[in-house]
């Protein structure tokens, strides 16, 4: 199996070299992440310049441009063969309910889906790095369980609790949980007292109810949400031809 490894956090970040360590001894596995923290990317691919791929000591490349550029780069004209597989992760911080439409991790992993390939985004459910060799370890098995009971190409969000390997939940199918809107900006002035702002947390959860992803996790159960890309609302699309019948 081989494996194109991505995330959001750069490819100095923690959780990847925990993710490509623990899927090294399971796979050929190819690190192209961004150069630095490109969190909030979402979907976004760079048109106004041209992009570069480097290699650092320890062999992954680094891109400097988004999560979705990087995968992109690498199934277009980087790789000289097709991955079975696209990873992305591990994050720094949830990406549960409505974080999936501003993730570069979950991002990374559609790009992948949108080219035919299964694609996997992992996330720890809280900031700070802390068990994250059981997270890899969880992800391991995971990629490992190969989810042939899906039709493929296939996209999957995992959300798994910083716990220690033994102290983690069944690993349950979720729905996505939706959040309250976001908070407002935080105002600031810069040093030359021009009034700045900076993108506030997100809003709290509104439906974290039984059956989401919010609500797996609460319970130190490891999320899997099966996503799609079509924004398309059914039920206004028929209300909409009738308006205009
Ligand atoms: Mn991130």
């Amino acid at each position: 199996m081989r494996i194109l490894i991505s995330n959001d956090d750069g490819y100095l970040a923690p959780g990847i070299n925990a993710l490509a360590e623990a899927l090294a001894s399971v796979a050929d596995i190819v690190v192209v992440a961004p150069d630095s923290n490109r969190s909030g990317a979402s979907n976004s691919l760079s048109l106004d310049r041209p992009l570069s791929v480097q290699q650092a000591s320890n062999g992954f490349y680094f891109v400097n441009g988004t999560p979705t550029d990087c995968v992109h780069v690498a199934l277009t004209g980087m790789l000289d063969y097709r991955p079975d597989l696209i990873v992305s992760g591990i994050n720094n911080g949830p990406n549960m309910g409505d974080d999936t439409l501003y993730s570069g991790t979950v991002a990374a992993a559609t790009e992948g889906y949108l080219f035919g390939i299964p694609a996997i985004a992992f996330s720890q459910a809280e900031y700070g790095w802390t068990h994250i060799d059981a997270a890899a370890r969880l992800a391991r098995d995971i990629v490992l369980r190969r989810f042939d009971a899906l039709s493929a190409p296939w996209l999957l969000n995992v959300n798994i609790p910083n716990l220690p390997y033994e102290r983690l939940g069944a690993i349950t199918a979720t729905r996505l949980g939706r959040r309250h809107q976001a908070e407002p900006v935080i105002r600031a002035l810069d040093p030359r007292g021009r009034e700045i702002f900076w993108i506030g947390p997100p809003g709290a959860t509104r439906d974290a109810g039984e059956g989401t992803d919010f609500h797996a996790v609460a319970q130190g159960q490891v999320s899997i949400t099966p996503l799609q890309v079509d924004l398309t609302h059914k039920t206004q699309l028929a209300q909409l031809a009738r308006d205009l019948a």
